[in-house]
Parts: C-alpha cells; structure tokens; sequence
C-alpha cells in the first residue's frame, strides 16, 4: 500500500540525511584540529609568459597534509565554506601566502602571489582591514598580492561588490576573476567592477585544438582586450594550446605544461632554474 511506502520511503531519505549531516560534522572537526596542528601547507603553482618562458605570478593553493595522505582543496574547501572555518583557514592562506611573497622577494623575486577568496571571506566584516593587518605584518608590498574571486561572488549585491574591490584597489592590491566563463553572472559587471584580470576557466582550454577549435577561449581572449583587462589560460597542458593560445593574443598561462602546484623548496628551486635558463 501506498501510504506504509510512502512512509518507509521517507524514513530511509531522512537517515541518509542524517549520516551525511553527521559526516560533514566530523570532517568540520577534523578540519578545525588539523588547522591548529598545522597540518595544512600551500603549494605554488607558476604562471609564465608563454613568449618569453618568464615566470609572472604564482597562484598559493591549499593542501591538506593529513596523518592519511596529501588531500586536494576540493574535497575539504566546499566543507569548511559550508561551516565559517573557511573564515580562520582563509586567514591562514592569506597570512602564510604572503610571507612566502615577502620571502621571495627578499632573495629577489618581486613575483605577485595570488591567492583563493571564499565568498564568506570576500564578504566578512573588515575584509580590507583583515588583509591591510596581515600585508603590514608580513611587510609585503601590496602590489604583490592578488586576489582571486568567482563570478558567482559578484552576483549578488552589486554595491557591497563595489566597495569591497574598490577598497582592494585603493590598497593597491590586485583583483582577478577566476574560472571565467563557467558562471552565469551578466557581463556588465567587468566595466563597473575594479577588477585587473581574467582567468580563462581550464574547460575551455582542455580540448583545443583537437576536440575543441577554441572558440570560446578566443571570445574570452577578445573581450579582456576590450575591457582592457589581462587575460590568462588556466589548465595549459601541450604545446599546441600554448600555439593556440599566442597566436591569439593571450601570452600568460598557467598550467601543468610548465609546472605543477609545488612546494616551497620544489618552487625555489624551479624559480632559480628558470632564472638561469633564462639568463
Ligand atoms: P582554482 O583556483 O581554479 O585553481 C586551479 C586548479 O587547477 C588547481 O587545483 C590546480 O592544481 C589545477 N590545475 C592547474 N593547472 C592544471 C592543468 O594543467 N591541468 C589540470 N587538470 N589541472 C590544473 P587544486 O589545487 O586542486 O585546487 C582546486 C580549487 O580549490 C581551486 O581552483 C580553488 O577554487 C580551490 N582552492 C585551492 N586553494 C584554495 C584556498 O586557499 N582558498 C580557497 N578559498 N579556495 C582554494
Ligand atoms: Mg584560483
Ligand atoms: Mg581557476
Ligand atoms: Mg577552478
């Protein structure tokens, strides 16, 4: 009968809720001991002029070094977004990003660090104050720190957007849009808001030039242009992309091609070999 299925239909969904809810909660727990036992690190991943083989900037990736092995940001990131723990674990981010900025430039690297904004963190109380503290504690200059944000975080409330990139901008920080094209925001926003850079999201670039002629990138590549914005290629795996992507107009790119996300001594070493082949 309908109605005792009904019921027993539901009473299961409703454990399976349960279970997950309390799986998000021990992971939530898990997260808050691993950060006050520092077992989180940042991974550096170069960005190159494809012209010239010249690193540019480094984009600070989380990792999650956990007694069970190395765990990649997008299985711990959308939890602790999901919890205000992105709050302190995005302040770790940004404190120890720019440390390790101040550190390269002292051995002589003046090379921008960007770093990931959470929308809980973009839009927090104090968001510039929080960031002025950590850039004079740190003693990084402020145009070596940039900050990454979606569109998705641009798409509500337009004024409060406003004021906080303005607020970075006055700072002298650098702001740019990551995974471009993936979001549904208007493009309105890339003339109103103060914004440097766009990051072509890696899907468009994954198939070029075999699966996919690179429409898209293109369009992308074109309107940063005419926005007068910079304009990078998350994802760059092969020589034929880097071809593709030079021959229209785009000479920045991050991607496995030229390094992976890589630790601290891993990336000075990589920094140093760079300098060197490059005279
Ligand atoms: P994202 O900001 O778009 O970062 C780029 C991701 O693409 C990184 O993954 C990087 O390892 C990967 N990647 C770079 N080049 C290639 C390539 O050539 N091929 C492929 N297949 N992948 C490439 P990762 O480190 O796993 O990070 C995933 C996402 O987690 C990031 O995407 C970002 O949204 C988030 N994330 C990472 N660190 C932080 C952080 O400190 N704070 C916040 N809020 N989010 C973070
Ligand atoms: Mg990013
Ligand atoms: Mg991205
Ligand atoms: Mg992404």
């Amino acid at each position: 009968n309908v109605k005792a299925n009904k019921g027993r239909r539901f009473e299961f969904y409703d454990k399976e809720i349960n279970s997950l809810s309390i799986q998000k909660y021990e992971m939530q727990n898990k997260l808050r001991n691993a950060l006050s036992n520092q077992e989180f690190i940042l991974h550096y991943q170069p960005q190159v002029d494809m012209a010239t083989n010249q690193i540019i900037g480094l984009e600070a990736l989380i990792r999650w070094n956990s007694p069970n092995g190395m765990v990649p940001p997008g299985s711990f990131i959308p939890i602790a977004e999901e919890s205000n723990l992105i709050i302190p674990l995005g302040e770790w981010v940004l404190e120890n990003a720019c440390e390790f900025g101040n550190k390269l430039a002292a051995r002589g690297y003046q090379t921008p660090i960007a770093v990931n904004l959470s929308m809980l963190q973009f839009k927090a109380p104090y968001i510039g104050e929080l960031i002025q503290s950590i850039l004079t504690r740190t003693k990084l200059p402020p145009e070596l720190l940039e900050l990454e944000i979606t569109e998705g975080i641009l798409m509500d409330n337009e004024d409060e957007c406003e004021s906080i990139l303005s607020e970075f901008h006055g700072m002298g920080i650098q702001v740019s849009i990551d995974d471009f094209g993936t979001g549904y925001s208007s493009l309105s926003y890339l003339k109103k808001f103060a914004v440097d850079k766009i990051k072509i999201d890696r899907s468009f670039i994954k198939g070029i030039p075999h699966y996919d002629n690179g429409t898209i990138a293109k369009v992308i590549i074109e309107l940063a242009g005419n926005f007068n914005l910079q304009v990078i290629a998350e994802g760059v795996e092969t020589p034929e992309q880097i071809d593709f992507l030079l021959k229209n107009n785009c000479h920045i790119a991050q991607g496995f091609y030229y390094a992976k996300p890589l630790g601290e001594d891993e990336l000075m070493a990589f920094m140093e070999k760079s300098k060197r082949d490059n005279g």
